[in-house]
């Protein structure tokens, strides 16, 4: 059955709004997008659902979080990102003391979380996949779920188990994508990462790291020193004879060959003007997530600055262990009142065809455009600047459609 939807606006991100549109879906893929009146005539067999004052946006797409923190929440603001890691291990025991429960309580609640505000495909990075990607796969999102593996000192012994495990594609399908994150330079070390990326070349996986999200990573990574190698001796799990990279994360992470990939980089909270030339002459993506990054206190981020150098540079929320929810609208309205000026349509590509393009999944979705899937956000507006009206108040979407499907949204 083909569905003619109209509204007042459609907003396909790849194009100006569209007044007065419509979007004609068959089989959960979008067919055609433009002129109301034009598509009615077209299309008159089509079964025509009028939503009258409202936007169409395509579904939005979080291009990194950790769905099974989901349960967790951030708490008071801490004195440390290493004292906020100690303090996620007392959280998830206040939650329960089976990893696996909590996992699964953190997925379910994340999905649930992405539909209600709208986000119809994520980057995922998961250290439970065998718990998570079942629960995914039936799950109406687009995933890209990147399996995650830490390696260093100690704990460099489980480093291929946990690959291995990491890239198992048997629950892979037409939206659940398998993928490889090796989580950190101050977790993986310098074979570790090789490894990683060359496993991804390999079976074309997509591949995606935690970089230069504080500023105690350069001195551990250059010197082996500061409050990564305290938090290591405290764990109990320091070794000496760990590889040093030598070079602060930027350069490391191109002398590692990470950005002669379309890596997606979470953060990059510190950046400086060689490091902007470096990613700039490199295929990675940046994901810039405003909330966390304003609960860790960090100096502004220069996305801005980024975009100018045609680094793709899009928005996410990271968890809910360090962000108040996955909200992503209310992360882009953060970054929106920080920058009131700058292009609202640039903005809202953050979140929609520029995530889409970072976990290299724009030939489906990020954008209203014939081919892709039929994935879509409906908010009602009162003004005739949509995009704008929608990150200058707090509205949820009033529904939410995947694969031509609406979203029985249960707040
Ligand atoms: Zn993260």
């Amino acid at each position: 059955m083909k569905q003619l939807l109209l509204a007042e606006f459609i907003a396909p991100m790849d194009a100006d709004v569209i007044r007065d549109g419509a979007i004609l879906i068959d089989n959960g893929i979008i067919v055609d997008v433009g002129n109301g009146n034009e598509l009615r005539e077209k299309y008159p067999q089509a079964v025509a659902d009028d939503l009258g004052a409202a936007v169409i946006v395509p579904g939005l797409v979080n291009a990194h979080t950790h769905l099974e923190l989901s349960c967790l929440s951030p708490g008071d603001r801490p004195d440390s990102f290493c004292s906020w890691i100690l303090s996620l291990q007392q959280r998830m025991l206040s939650i329960s003391h089976d990893p696996l429960k909590i996992a699964q309580l953190g997925v379910d609640e994340g999905v649930r979380q992405c539909l209600r505000y709208g986000v119809t495909t994520v980057g995922d990075i998961s250290q439970q996949y065998h718990i998570t990607r079942p629960r995914l796969a039936k799950s109406q999102l687009n995933v890209v779920s990147y399996g995650e593996a830490v390696g260093l000192a100690q704990r460099r012994n489980r480093f291929d188990e946990l690959l291995d495990g990491a890239v198992q594609t048997d629950l892979a399908g037409a939206h659940l994508r398998i993928g490889v994150s090796p989580h950190a330079p101050y977790t993986v070390d310098a074979r570790g990462y090789r490894q990683a990326l060359q496993l991804a070349k390999a079976r074309k996986l997509p591949l995606a790291t935690h970089l230069a999200e504080t500023s105690e990573e350069a001195e551990f990574l250059q010197h082996q020193s500061g409050p990564f190698r305290r938090l290591w001796q405290r764990m109990g799990w320091w070794q000496d004879g760990v590889e040093l990279v030598k070079r602060p994360p930027i350069a490391a992470a191109r002398t590692l060959g990470l950005l002669d990939y379309p890596t997606v980089l979470a953060h990059v909270n510190y950046c400086s003007d060689d490091d902007l030339v470096i990613l700039a002459h490199g295929q990675a993506s940046v994901v810039y997530c405003p909330r966390t990054h304003r609960y860790f206190g960090h100096p502004p981020h220069r996305w801005r600055q980024m975009l100018e150098n045609k680094i793709n540079v899009v928005v996410g929320t990271d968890s809910c262990a360090s962000s108040p929810n996955l909200n992503l609208l209310d992360d882009l309205r953060l970054v929106h009142a920080l920058d009131p000026q700058f292009s609202v349509q640039r903005l809202w590509q953050m979140i929609t065809l520029r995530s889409a393009q970072a976990l290299q999944w724009s030939g489906q979705t990020g954008s209203l455009t014939a081919g892709k899937f039929a994935d879509l956000v409906i908010f009602k507006v009162q003004t005739d600047d949509p995009l704008r009206e929608l990150l200058e108040n707090d509205q949820e979407p009033a529904r939410v459609m995947v694969a031509g499907q609406w979203v029985d949204n249960q707040k």
